[in-house]
């Protein structure tokens, strides 16, 4: 066999079209693999409507068209390079996404997220050439990645479930930076959503004592506490009822819940669209001296008082995306059965569903529905 089917976007804004392209050749660091599961993120449907290429015409940021999306693929390795050591064929894996230079100063300090050409393979990024490098996102049948850019799946997990590392990893790499571990306190900042579910999952996994979470909708919020009753609370935020301070609703309700204290950290995982007002709140429930780490989507200036910050000792750190070490972490919590992945609920389409499938995002029970296109279903 030597020709694939791929989903391509020829035009932002108009449906991918199934073609029939070559299967890749990989390069000697490079691996194939077969994708068995692509995770649909909810912001591809902006990504493909070039909502972000529009909004930064400057950076050429998009991949140049015809180009295959597809951010979070897992599938098993067909085919290795001739100086891939430690992967081969047969092996169930991850592929991250995050694509660096490789020879730059923060590459070779071994810094891959600082690279000024950070790439992300299969969406957009920094730098065209290597997007140019790697234009196989997962919404084909065989995408070529480097070698060190592989999680290797444990057997216990499915290659549905591994397709949410992307949002597992982006949690986990900001949480770790917040310390979130045994007697620590939580808070995650729209709890029910996709990065938010994943982080409380995580945060179980790690250890944290309790967990607090805000969220919109009640029912939803209900399903998030009953993943551990004694650990997690939830709060149905009101935007009437809420000021920016000490006398927030949102606020007394987290010192109650940690004797008078605040929690001990905060991560924002906020959905595109939400305003800053709703960041600043949860940040207030910080105690003196306590760290928030923002993954979500908050596009608004805050209006933070640099003061406050001060006299607080108050920590604000902005993330993105995982290293590939990390994805092992997280592979490694499944192996260890810590890390429970079995609450996700996943919705399968076929390649050719793809557009299909971008659709049915409006429609989803939360962060609990996990969109995945099987490319091994072509027609
Ligand atoms: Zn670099």
């Amino acid at each position: 066999m030597t020709t694939m089917m791929a989903a391509r976007l020829h035009e932002y804004g108009e449906p991918m079209r199934l073609d029939r392209m070559p299967i890749p050749e990989p390069r000697p660091t490079d691996v194939l693999v077969e994708v068995k599961a692509c995770g649909i993120v909810p912001n591809l449907v902006r990504v493909v409507g070039n909502f972000f290429g529009t909004r930064t015409p400057d950076l050429k940021i998009m991949p140049p068209l015809p180009a295959i999306f597809g951010l979070d693929p897992t599938g098993v390795i067909a085919k290795v390079g001739d100086q891939v050591r430690s992967i081969r064929p047969g092996d169930r894996v991850y592929v991250n996404p995050a694509r660096k230079c490789g020879s730059c100063r923060m590459c070779r300090s071994g810094q891959p997220l600082d690279c000024p050409n950070f790439t992300f393979q299969g969406y957009f990024g920094r730098s065209q050439e290597i997007m140019k490098a790697y234009p196989y996102g997962g919404l084909c049948q065989y995408i070529t990645a480097p070698e060190d850019a592989l999680v290797k799946l444990p057997d216990n997990v499915s290659f549905e479930a591994a397709a949410r590392f992307g949002y597992f990893g982006t949690a986990y790499a900001a949480m770790k930076k917040l310390g979130v571990g045994p007697g620590q306190t939580l808070l995650v900042n729209g709890i029910s959503g996709t990065l938010g579910l994943n982080a409380a999952m995580l945060a179980l996994a790690m250890g944290a004592t309790k967990i607090l979470g805000t969220g919109r909708n009640a029912a939803l919020l209900n399903r998030v506490k009953a993943l551990s009753p004694q650990r997690i609370e939830v709060f149905a935020v009101d935007d009437s009822k809420g000021t920016l301070g000490p006398a927030d609703p949102l606020v007394a309700w987290a010192k109650v819940m940690t004797e008078g204290h605040g929690s001990d950290s905060v991560l924002d995982c906020l959905p595109p669209g939400a305003s800053a007002a709703a960041l600043m709140r949860a940040l207030f429930t910080l105690r003196r001296g306590g760290r928030a780490a923002n993954v979500g989507a908050v596009m608004e200036t805050l209006p933070i008082n640099a003061f406050w910050l001060m006299t607080n000792r108050i920590g604000l750190q902005g993330s993105v995306w995982f290293t590939t070490g990390e994805g092992e972490e997280i592979a490694a919590m499944t192996a260890a059965g810590t890390l429970d992945v079995s609450p996700l609920e996943h919705r399968i389409f076929p390649l050719s569903q793809v557009n299909e499938a971008l659709a049915a995002m409006d429609n989803r029970n939360g962060g609990f529905t996990n969109f995945i296109v099987d490319p091994s279903f072509a027609d």
